[in-house]
C-alpha cells in the first residue's frame, strides 16, 4: 500500500518485542470519513499496532502514512497535531482532578492552564466537551466516583480536546453491560456524523458489527480478514479464529 491509499495506512508494519512478533507485516488502509472496525482476539496485536501508528514505539519494519505524508516513528505529539488522536485502553486520567479539569488539562497545557484569560475560555470549552461525550452531569466528580462507562466517555472526551480528524479508539466496549455499549455507541456514531474518522478496536466481534462500515481483523499480528460485516462474519479463517483451537 502506498501513502495515497488512505487517509490513514500502515504498509507491512511490524513489531517484534525480542523474539515476539506482536505485530507481523501488516497492511490496511482507513477511508477518510468512516467507522473501521479493529477486531482481532485478546493478544493479537491491536494496541501495539496503534502503539506503532501513534508514535509511542517505533516499528521494526514498514510504513505509516497520513494524509499522503510519512508518518513512520513519528513522535506522538507531531501526530495528534496532524489531528490523529488515540485512547488508552488502560487510561490514566489524573486522579486528583475533577473530571472538567481532566478535559481542561487536554485542552490546554498546564504551563499555560493559568495564564490569565485562558481560564475562563478553556472553561467554557471543557464544559461543553464534557457535554458533548455525556458527561455534563459529573463535572465536579473525580474519574474514581465514575462508573466504567463514564470512564471511557472522559478517554473519548480527552482525546476530543486536540480537535482530532480521525481518533483510534482502544477496546472501548470492554466490560460494559449491552445497554452501554448501544449508548456509546451511539456517541461514536455522532462523532462520526460531524465528521471524524474512527477506527474502533474490540476483541470480539458481536458489539462492533452494527456500528462499523468494514473490519479488518487479525490474529497473531498478521491480517486474517477484511471486508464488511457480513463478509467478515461469513469468513472461514474468521471463524476459525475465534471458534476453532
Ligand atoms: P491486543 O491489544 O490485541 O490484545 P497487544 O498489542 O497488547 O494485543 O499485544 C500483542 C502481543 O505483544 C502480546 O503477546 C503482548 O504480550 C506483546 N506485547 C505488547 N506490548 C509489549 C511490550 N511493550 N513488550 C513486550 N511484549 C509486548
Ligand atoms: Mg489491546
Amino acid at each position: 500500500l502506498g501513502p495515497d491509499d488512505g487517509v490513514l495506512v500502515a504498509d507491512g508494519l511490524t513489531k517484534r518485542f525480542g523474539g515476539l512478533t506482536a505485530v507481523d507485516d501488516l497492511s490496511f488502509a482507513v477511508e477518510e470519513g468512516e467507522i473501521l472496525g479493529f477486531i482481532g482476539p485478546n493478544g493479537a496485536g491491536k494496541s501495539t499496532t496503534f502503539n506503532c501508528i501513534t508514535g509511542r514505539y517505533p516499528p521494526t519494519e514498514g510504513r505509516v502514512y497520513y494524509r499522503g505524508e510519512e508518518v513512520t516513528g513519528a513522535e506522538s505529539y507531531d501526530m495528534v497535531k496532524a489531528g490523529l488522536a488515540r485512547t488508552f485502553q488502560e487510561f490514566r486520567p489524573f486522579s486528583d482532578r475533577t473530571v472538567l479539569r481532566n478535559i481542561q488539562t487536554a485542552l490546554v497545557p498546564d504551563e499555560l492552564f493559568s495564564t490569565s484569560g485562558l481560564r475562563g475560555e478553556t472553561r467554557q470549552q471543557a464544559i461543553e466537551l464534557c457535554e458533548r461525550v455525556g458527561l455534563g452531569d459529573d463535572l465536579y466528580r473525580t474519574p474514581s466516583e465514575l462508573p466504567h462507562a463514564g470512564m471511557l466517555r472522559l478517554e473519548l472526551g480527552r482525546a476530543m480536546a486536540t480537535d482530532p480528524d480521525l481518533i483510534l479508539v482502544d477496546e472501548p466496549f470492554a466490560g460494559l453491560a449491552e445497554a452501554e455499549v448501544k449508548q456509546l455507541s451511539a456517541l461514536l456514531e455522532e462523532l462520526r456524523g460531524a465528521g471524524t474518522t474512527l477506527v474502533v478496536v474490540d476483541h470480539n466481534m458481536r458489539g462492533l458489527l452494527s456500528l462499523i462500515d468494514r473490519a479488518v481483523v487479525i490474529n497473531f499480528g498478521a491480517k486474517i480478514a477484511e471486508g464488511t460485516p457480513e463478509e467478515i462474519r461469513a469468513d472461514p479463517e474468521v471463524q476459525e479464529a475465534y471458534l476453532g483451537g
